[in-house]
């Protein structure tokens, strides 16, 4: 096992060197940093531990787990027995000390008094911190060989590590490479969910909200117009005469049609309005914070652009069923109404705006045009 980790830190140093020389690749570094969104993230307990099995089995009072950013080390976590409590520490950039790194690949890289050491000599301790007379580090890789940070041990007396101490440091660094690891597999597993979520609520044809957007959105719209008495209505939409459509110029055509529809729908609506597929050749549109005489003013807008449009083979027309929420009555009433006046539009003759009431047995509403 350890061997295996011993050809990989060699394999990896010679990257770490490629590093130092060529700028191109610290922006690769710097992009494989960013993937793990590691950098400024919570403490994690599992980091705490680490650094502090560190320390103990280090006998060293400061263990620390540190990445590179974009000439920054930031810490993850800071285990310190109380020698160096609360007080600021200076260590050295990473750059400075990853060709010493590679110059003795697969191996701790140990500093045993920083006094006699160049790269820290040169170091002046921010106002209120101590110098550390003892540093030792292990690269974190990333498994395309870039450095990401290190596993630090500091001591306040000179000294070296026995070598089974250096092994349990290599050891521990390959577990925080597994945890990182694992972090990348939890975003994007997280991002995969995001989207299946969003493919979950978009309708496969038009690329518009689905049926189940449109449930979550009336319910959300519902509790609102409730909670501040703020009017809320509905427009739903039917095509006119589709299979006929369908029929003379074939179920693809159709797909395409419907397509066009929900765009130009979709381009018809004010910000805040809401389109979704209803199902079919039927379509909905929540308007939120409108009463009844604005509605019919966008229900007759959308209708005029639709008829206006030029589609493929011929002209399309819809019906639209207007209603206006009774908060009693609830969200389900609403579409009842709705349908109430889409029903009506298509008896009127198509091409028609109509407000729907429930339990409305006048012949017809307000049918326009
Ligand atoms: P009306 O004016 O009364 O609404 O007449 P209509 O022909 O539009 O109504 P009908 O309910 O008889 O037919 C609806 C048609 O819509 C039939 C169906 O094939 C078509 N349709 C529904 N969904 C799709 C679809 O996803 N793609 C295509 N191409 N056609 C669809
Ligand atoms: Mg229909
Ligand atoms: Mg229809």
């Amino acid at each position: 096992m350890n061997e295996i980790l011993e050809v990989r830190h060699g394999v990896l140093s010679s990257h770490l060197a490629d590093h130092i020389l060529r700028e191109e690749d610290e922006a690769a570094r710097l992009h494989a940093l960013e993937s793990y969104e590691i950098i400024d993230s919570a403490p994690e307990k599992s980091y705490d531990d680490i650094a502090r099995l560190t320390a103990y089995v280090c006998a060293a009072p400061v263990a620390l787990i540190s990445f590179f950013g974009n000439n920054r080390q930031w810490l993850k976590s800071r285990y310190d027995s109380g020698y160096f409590s609360g007080k600021a520490l200076a260590l050295p950039l990473p750059a400075r000390l990853a060709e010493r790194m590679h110059q003795q690949p697969g191996r701790v890289l140990q500093v045993t008094d920083t006094a006699l050491d160049t790269a820290f000599t040169a170091l002046l301790p921010p106002a209120g911190g101590v110098k550390f007379r003892f540093y030792a580090a292990t690269p974190i890789y990333s498994p395309a060989g870039d450095i990401l940070g290190a596993l630090t041990v500091l001591d306040k007396r000179a000294r070296t590590l026995a070598p089974e101490q250096c092994q349990a440091m290599e050891t521990l660094t390959r577990q925080i490479m597994e945890l990182l690891e694992m972090r990348r597999t939890l975003i994007g597993l997280s991002d995969a969910n995001a989207k299946l979520g969003q493919q979950n609520i978009t309708d496969a044809l038009t690329g518009i909200p689905n049926r189940r957007a449109y449930d979550q959105k009336l319910t959300e719209e519902f509790s609102r117009a409730k909670r501040t008495g703020a009017p809320l209505s509905l427009l739903l939409i039917d095509i006119d005469n589709f299979k006929s459509y369908n029929d003379n110029f074939g179920h693809p055509a159709g797909d395409t049609a419907l397509q066009s529809v929900a765009r130009v729908l979709m381009s018809s609506l004010r910000p805040y309005d809401f389109l979704a597929r209803y199902g079919g050749e039927e379509f909905v549109i929540i308007l939120p914070s409108t009463d009844l005489t604005d509605a019919i003013v966008v229900a007759e807008r959308v209708r005029n652009i639709v008829a206006s449009s030029e589609f493929p083979h011929r002209k399309l027309t819809i019906s639209i069923g207007v209603a206006r929420l009774d908060v009693d009555a609830g969200g389900r009433a609403l579409v009842q109404a709705a349908d109430v006046g889409l029903y009506r539009a298509k008896a009127a003759g198509r091409n028609k705006v109509v407000v729907g009431k429930l339990n409305d047995s006048s012949p017809a509403g307000s049918a326009t045009p």
